[in-house]
């Protein structure tokens, strides 16, 4: 039997019940057969001791300014702490286990601190462990680059070094444990009917990653994609198995039918701020140049963009909302902006060409009495901006519309 990639998230190695839970699904791998290698991330959430926020918020606290060089190393600290207690954990059981950091691993990235990019993976030392029958465990969401610097992966970093540890390995499989039973319709901490899907294409999880479900990072979906490793999505806390990630030809025969559903779930991103500018007549497509121009010299990503004949709207992240602000003031415009806004997404294969999607959209937030601000969409997604204060309801009104809890 092949080699197993298991990666287990913050919250699957906080607590001793949690650790005893992931205790059990090595041993029950480990019988099975497979080589396991496993990536851990920090333990727990902000607030817990060890959690990669907390760390953070207590080298930075009052103001101290950390070099992003040296913010890394720190931020390698979490890693390192939950895979030494879970090999301890694993001796215990007389189960003969070894740590690899990133760089012991293999991971070689690009010198940017705390977002690197993943150049390589030389799995050779994992490979000679395992070859000593060890379980390899290796922390997740670091590399080092060529020099020998500590790098980190940026958010979702754990997710990422699992696929590319699975694609380096040609796992036959890579596990993703969290504490929910899979990947589901919509975030069940806001949907509470939300349902976990057996089956998701590689293209349906990565366009619902990108549009918020943090359940796994998209960057990690696209590595799993292009090295055609299929992924699991599950919970640590059951047996269930989750759901399966891979090519829509593969459960084609399972599932039928479920290629060609139209709507696969409904995520959200928040923080978003929407900005309007009347654009002056006369100039009006070389006002608008200069806005998006002013946005990009700036460093702002824009998205949402509607270019009208008299105006220009679009939307900036909350936090980037007060310099878009001031660079269209310096044009001698007069921007007004919405904060606090959320894109709220409904994302399936089959929506293109489908009709009245929209006018179901419409229809189930109009009854709730929820203002859509701005639309757009395109052959996978729908998107819809609203207030935050509508959020909950948009997304429960959005869900029950589609009967995605059946
Ligand atoms: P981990 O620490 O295991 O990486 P994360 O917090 O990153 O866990 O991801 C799991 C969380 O993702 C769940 O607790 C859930 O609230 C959230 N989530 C958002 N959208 C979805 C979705 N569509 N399906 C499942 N979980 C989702
Ligand atoms: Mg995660």
């Amino acid at each position: 039997m092949g080699i197993l990639v298991q990666k287990f998230g913050g919250t699957s190695l906080s607590t001793p019940q949690a650790r005893e839970h992931v205790i059990r699904h090595v041993k029950r791998e480990l019988a099975a057969g497979h080589s396991l290698v496993i990536v851990v991330s920090a333990m727990g959430r902000r607030g817990e001791p060890y959690a990669t926020d907390t760390l953070l918020d207590w080298a930075v606290q009052n103001g101290n300014a950390l070099p992003e060089r040296e913010k890394d190393l720190l931020m390698c600290c979490g890693e390192i702490i939950s895979a030494a207690t879970l090999c301890g954990l694993l001796e215990s059981e007389g189960v003969p286990s070894t740590v690899l950091t990133g760089a012991q691993a293999g991971f070689l990235t690009d010198a940017s601190f705390g977002n690197a990019r993943i150049l390589d993976v030389r799995p050779e030392r994992i490979l000679r462990e395992l070859r000593a029958q060890k379980v390899v465990i290796v922390t997740g969401f670091q590399g080092q680059t060529e020099e020998g610097d500590f790098t980190t992966l940026g958010r979702g970093g754990s997710d990422t070094s699992a696929t590319a540890l699975g694609a380096a390995l040609r796992a036959d499989m890579v596990d993703i444990y969290t504490d929910v039973d899979g990947i589901l319709t919509a975030d069940p901490r806001i949907v509470e009917d939300a349902r976990p899907l057996g089956f998701v294409s590689y293209t349906e999880i990565c366009n619902m990653a990108y549009q918020g479900a943090k359940v796994i990072h998209p960057r990690a979906v696209e590595i799993a994609m292009q090295a055609q490793i299929p992924v699991r999505v599950r919970s640590t806390f059951s047996e269930s198995e989750g759901t399966l990630v891979t090519q829509p030809e593969a459960f084609k025969d399972a599932q039928p039918g479920i290629v060609d559903r139209f709507v696969t779930g409904i995520a959200y991103v928040n923080n978003i701020t929407q900005i309007s500018v009347e654009c002056p007549d006369g100039n009006v497509s070389g006002v608008q140049l200069q806005i998006f121009k002013a946005m990009a010299d700036n460093g702002i990503s824009v998205d949402f963009i509607n270019v009208t004949p008299t105006s220009a709207v679009y939307t900036v992240f909350d936090n980037n909302s007060e310099k878009a602000i001031a660079a269209l003031q310096e044009l001698g415009l007069r921007p007004k902006s919405l904060s606090g806004c959320v894109k709220v997404s409904v994302i399936g294969g089959g929506i293109n060409g489908v009709p009245g999607i929209m006018a179901r959209i419409v229809e189930a937030l109009s009854t709730q009495n929820i203002q859509i601000l701005q639309s757009a969409d395109s052959n996978t997604t729908i998107w819809v901006l609203v207030k935050k204060e509508d959020m909950v309801q948009s997304l429960r009104a959005l869900h029950s519309k589609f009967e995605l809890h059946r």
